[in-house]
């Protein structure tokens, strides 16, 4: 049987920096997009040698701000993916778009190949918020983009929010988020802002909501999703049943991936490496660089880490196995937090409560002390 392969493919152009970013994006004219695309073209095919053994069943178009680029590179992108790889029947095909830049001709095209998820970054429903993240959008103009592509016959749509914003109460992220809702989103993410170093955010010191407010917060949109029938599947994200996203899922199971496009990481045949964030190199051809050999402890480190972030936990068999180590220090330093409502043990299954996912990066560094 052949071994399943996710493809991510990186497209760092943005129209304009939002004002919290410290992605690798940025503005572009149509030669070094065209130039770009030609190399991401190149490298599929040059990919495509070494996976002969794979099927693909995740492809996802991540950034920077795919959608901008438009219908036809993207589909030039996803026919090279098509004619250089074995993707099978209905694999999960995701795009990241922007409100600003979704449009009828865009929509159609991605629909003729058999694009099926869209990922829209819409972050708040509030004009005054998005104008303080420099958004290029209105809470109008992301309406009408969600709708556009529900009449084009998407009907798996994530949406993204950030809680956190500066001078943002629990009322408007919650405004926010029912807004979001009555567009009928399969998924949602929803992130704490963060000030990144050095981003105009960063020099502009907002005074920001502190811990209790971020956490009330966070809990508010637990019980609001779950209310709406929403699963909790991992610590930022939600979904109706059936709609987690696949290929985001093979990072937190540390399933192959194999990025492609500058500053994409890829986890295949055992090794992490990643192209440099340098669109020029990409253009010229540099390979990406190895990282590490993915083995032995930092593996296990990362195991956990990723796995405690989901609502599938950690089956204790499944660990013994994959690692062939015993379980029992992890469970003996999991088994404090149950009195305290922050963790659970179902059939040999350890999950972190929605109150544990909170305090998580506190229960993880105790967890991966305990390892021997
Ligand atoms: S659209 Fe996304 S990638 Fe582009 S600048 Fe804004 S946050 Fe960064």
């Amino acid at each position: 049987m052949k071994n399943k392969l996710g493809l991510y493919i990186h497209i760092p152009f943005c129209a304009s920096k939002c004002s919290y970013c410290d992605f690798y994006s940025f503005a572009a004219n149509d030669s070094q997009i065209d130039e770009y695309i030609k190399a991401l073209i190149k490298e599929i095919k040059n990919w495509s040698e070494k996976c002969t053994q794979y099927v693909v069943d995740t492809v996802y178009f991540g950034g920077g701000t795919p959608s901008l680029i438009g219908g036809d590179r993207l589909v030039s992108v996803i026919k090279a993916i098509y004619s250089e790889f074995n993707v099978i029947k209905d694999a999960e095909i995701t795009v990241e778009c922007n409100p600003d830049s979704i449009n009828e001709d865009l929509l159609l095209k991605l629909k003729k190949v058999n694009v099926n998820r869209l990922s829209i970054g819409i972050q708040s429903m509030q004009d005054d918020m998005l104008k303080a993240l420099s958004r290029r959008h209105t809470a109008i103009q992301a309406k009408n983009a969600v709708n556009l592509a529900k009449k084009h016959g998407f009907n798996n749509i994530s949406l993204d929010l950030m809680y956190a914003l500066p001078n943002q109460s629990i009322d408007m992220v919650l405004d926010s988020l029912n807004q979001m809702l009555e567009l009928e989103p399969t998924h949602l993410s929803c992130y704490a802002l963060k000030v990144e170093e050095g981003t105009p955010l960063a020099k502009q010191n907002p005074i920001l909501p502190d811990e209790d407010i971020s956490a009330d917060m966070y809990n508010a949109i637990c019980e609001t999703l779950k209310n709406h029938g929403f699963e909790h599947y991992e610590i930022s994200n939600w979904a109706k049943n059936g709609y987690y996203s696949k290929h985001n899922s093979r990072y937190w199971d540390l399933s192959e991936y194999l990025g492609i496009g500058s500053s994409a990481h890829s986890l295949f045949n055992s090794q992490r490496f990643e192209y440099s964030a340098n669109i020029n190199d990409f253009i010229l051809g540099v390979k990406p660089i190895e990282e590490e050999k993915v083995d032995g402890f930092s593996q296990i480190e990362e195991f956990i880490m990723l796995a405690l972030r989901t609502s599938k936990g950690i089956n204790s068999l499944d660990y013994e196995q994959r690692f062939n180590k015993s379980f029992k220090p992890i469970e003996k330093a999991l088994k404090k937090y149950i009195a305290h409502g922050l963790a659970q043990n179902i059939d040999n299954t350890w999950i972190l409560t929605e109150t544990g996912f909170l305090v998580s990066n506190a229960i993880l560094s105790d967890v991966l002390t305990s390892i021997e």
